[in-house]
């Protein structure tokens, strides 16, 4: 349940030795509130260890009651408490009425409990190789993503990363080592944040957008042509070098984000293999050997893939005409073949027009690939109605969450808001 009160007219002032009141059975919620508070207002208050409350029935929840004399927060988990901070960060206010303030806040007397809808609340962030996105910009999103109080961000390099096993599957003097990478990983977990890798291990193989007719490899070292299809866009799947180079990316991803719980591995806007053996093979064969091949490497390691949806449905399927599909019916067969523990990530950038006008969409894929028995994720773009579209959805038909898409940064900004409101009112 999700409340907030306005308790009085008067105000809390967060200034140096306020007392705040933090009650959760983990340790350490103490140091975080006077971490976070020093972090948002720069003051240093006065905290105490509070006994057993009643803390929400949810592990992300919490309590907050501010009161003109003391703040008093309540949560299972410091995720929780973390959450409360950021809630309170933003109901504060700088000191009113004078010409300048530092380190004088006023927070509304409320009594505020809270918790999220979704369980899993994603960020998909497109690390571009600078400058077009600065190693400050993609911290800043990180920042944003749990300011936001999204749970997992997926990190996806697009040639940033100089990965330690095949370095040259970077840009050249536009890319950072995997210490430098290393470092927003730890930031994420410090923020609460799971992160996440992302490499494409089917198509859009050049690490590089469509448009520019950029290839992140192959610009530079056209030697290694044979791992692709002819046109670049999709790894050549009939050659076993392309798994050993694939292994080489993966596993330096698991190691620099030290193990993760989930590993996205793209596949989405991919087709048919076209190079000499690709199209003479039994192609689907291929793809599903390399999908469980895949799987079975991050099984090892303990992380669940997860895929884009969109070579599961077929392209001009009757029953989702107004979702993506880039399926042939090879690639949709394999998907009964797949272990039920991959994450489907169904993706629509933005709502068809008759979905606009009732705002209320069937999401036939949705439930498809709910049916078959996989965690689903909605992700949606920067359309706001189709977030909040999505949102709905997602909690109507019981998915595992939501993963917000960021694609281009000039317009991430908004998406951050919209998704929170999705991902996390009831
Ligand atoms: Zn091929």
């Amino acid at each position: 349940m999700q409340t907030l009160k306005l308790a009085s007219d008067k105000f809390f002032k967060v200034v140096d030795g306020c007392k705040f009141e933090v009650c959760c059975p983990e340790s350490g919620a103490a140091a975080l509130v006077d971490r976070l508070a020093r972090d948002f207002w720069q003051v240093a208050v006065r905290v105490t260890e509070g006994g057993a409350k009643a803390a929400p029935d949810c592990d992300e929840g919490y309590t907050i009651s501010v009161s003109a004399t003391k703040t008093v927060l309540i949560a299972k988990t410091l995720r929780g408490i973390r959450h409360a901070l950021f809630t309170l960060r933003q109901l504060a206010e700088s000191e009113r009425g004078v010409a300048t303030s530092r380190a004088s806040f006023i927070l509304p007397c409320v009594a505020i409990d809270d918790m999220p809808a979704l369980a899993f609340r994603g960020i998909h962030l497109c690390f571009f190789p600078p400058p077009e996105t600065m190693y400050a910009a993609i911290e800043r999103q990180i920042r944003l993503a749990a300011y936001f109080k999204f749970n997992h961000v997926v990190i996806e390099p697009w040639g940033s990363l100089r990965y330690p096993s095949h370095p040259e599957f970077s840009w050249p003097n536009h890319s950072i080592s995997s210490g430098e990478f290393r470092r927003l990983v730890r930031l994420a977990k410090e923020l609460g944040l799971t992160p996440v890798p992302k490499v494409n291990i089917f198509g859009h193989a050049s690490a590089a957008r469509s448009h520019n007719g950029k290839h992140t490899l192959l610009d530079f070292h056209p030697e290694f042509a044979p791992l692709f299809e002819p046109d670049g866009w999709c790894w050549c799947l009939s050659n076993p070098a392309t798994r050993t180079f694939l292994e080489g990316l993966v596993k330096d991803l698991l190691e620099i984000f030290d193990n993760p719980s989930f590993f996205h591995l793209g596949c989405d806007e991919a087709g048919d293999g076209t190079c000499a053996i690709c199209r003479r093979a039994n192609y689907p064969a291929l793809l599903k050997d390399h999908l469980l091949h895949c799987h079975a490497l991050l099984t090892k390691h303990g992380a669940r893939p997860m895929v884009w949806h969109d070579m599961f449905v077929e392209k001009g399927d009757k029953h989702c005409t107004r979702y993506v599909a880039c399926g042939t019916p090879g690639t949709v067969s394999i998907l009964d073949d797949l272990p039920k523990n991959f994450v489907v990530c169904d993706w629509r950038c933005n709502l068809a027009d008759n979905d606009r006008r009732t705002g209320e969409p069937s999401w036939a894929t949705l439930r498809y690939f709910i049916d078959k028995g996989f965690d689903t994720l909605g992700c949606p773009w920067y359309d706001i109605a189709n977030t909040l579209a999505f949102g709905r959805g997602v909690r109507k038909y019981g998915a595992m969450g939501m993963h917000e898409t960021t694609w281009l940064v000039k317009r991430s900004r908004h998406v951050y808001e919209e998704f929170a409101i999705a991902a996390w009112a009831t």
